[in-house]
């Protein structure tokens, strides 16, 4: 085990930020925390880094208790989303300034700066500023900069969000190869779904100060445990039928079938919309009681109003638990 948080709580003034929270990252695993702006992902990692004291809780990084340990005797690198690249500096003293820090020989820093540049593709830029950099290749400096001190843990805030959607997409691929070359655990925090699917092992969904489900992409996206989880992954969301007891059955876009003749056990709706997106056209339909989305092949077509029948993929229909009030995010 890499990464014990067991019972964190934190609260700034009369807010509480972080909730009972309590983590896993097992050894060479990478963590994705994923929920809404303000849910308290910075918050949890500042603390598991000790750039915040938690009320209660503890954390132990490999192994070790690090509960009330100073930042920089925790053995983590951070990552921030502003990369904070001393401009002074050349890229190389920039990636070497941690083993500075800590006195590393120069002659083994060399090494190691040189050995970290190459693996992100930045050995000839050894020698640039900062401001003679692309937005790539200064995240690209911070990430060398994380990296060069081979911590027992990474912990990185949205440290692609600066960067355009091509790059970011780029970058999260080099990341996730990265991750695999050096098998470092990791956590790592985004508001961004894409990020989180195609990077994670794992993926903790979180909702004002509680994760609301910890599990692989796959879990996440098939088996959602509750309303929250199951609308905020998946784009567009699952489709939610609200039952008279309390419970919901959900239903994601791409297993709702639409036909435009009736059959035995379909049912009727309207066309409310039909949006097509070239690789797929997405559908909502209006039932007596509600919109349902259907994701469906790009060579259909649609029109407003149209009579359709639909149906379910009933072995994909999930059942959700009835939320009471106080635990509804
Ligand atoms: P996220 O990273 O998920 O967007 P944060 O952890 O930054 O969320 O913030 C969670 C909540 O805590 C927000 O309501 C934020 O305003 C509040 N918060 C964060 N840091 C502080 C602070 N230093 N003082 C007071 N409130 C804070
Ligand atoms: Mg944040």
């Amino acid at each position: 085990m890499s990464v014990f948080v067991d019972r964190i709580t934190k609260s700034f003034g009369a807010k509480n930020v972080l909730d009972q929270i309590s983590l896993q990252v097992l050894d060479g695993e990478f963590t994705v925390l994923l929920g809404p702006s303000g849910c308290g992902k910075s918050t949890l990692l500042r603390v598991i880094a000790g750039l915040e004291t938690a009320d209660s809780g503890s954390i132990q990084i490999a192994g070790r208790d690090v509960t009330q340990l100073e930042p920089r005797d925790r053995d983590v690198s951070m990552v921030f989303q502003s990369y904070a690249l001393y401009p002074h500096m050349t890229v190389a003293a920039n990636i070497g300034y941690p083993l500075k820090i800590r006195k590393t020989p120069a002659i083994e820093a060399t090494a190691l700066i040189a050995e970290v540049a190459e693996r992100l593709g930045l050995t000839r830029l050894l020698q640039s500023y900062p401001r003679q950099l692309s937005g790539g290749e200064r995240q690209r400096v911070a990430l060398a900069r994380a990296m060069v001190r081979r911590p027992k843990l990474f912990l990185m805030d949205e440290p692609l969000s600066n960067l355009d959607a091509q790059l970011r997409a780029k970058m999260r691929g080099e990341l996730k190869h990265l991750q695999h070359e050096l098998k470092t655990a990791t956590i790592y925090v985004t508001h961004d779904q894409a990020e989180a699917m195609t990077l994670a092992h794992r993926i903790a969904v979180m909702s004002q100060g509680r994760i609301l489900q910890y599990g692989t992409p796959a879990e996440i996206y098939n088996r959602p445990s509750n309303r929250f989880v199951a609308t905020f992954v998946g784009s567009p969301p699952m489709n939610l039928l609200e039952q008279a007891d309390g419970t919901a059955l959900a239903i994601r876009p791409e297993h709702v079938e639409v036909a435009s003749a009736p059959a035995s056990g379909w049912l009727p709706a309207r066309v409310w919309l039909s949006e097509q997106l070239g690789n797929e056209t997405l559908v909502q339909l209006k039932t007596e009681s509600q919109i349902i989305t259907a994701r469906l092949p790009p060579d259909t077509s649609w029109t407003f109003d149209q009579p359709v029948w639909y149906r379910f993929r009933t072995d994909r229909v999930l059942q959700l638990p009835v939320e009471t009030q106080e635990k509804r995010p």
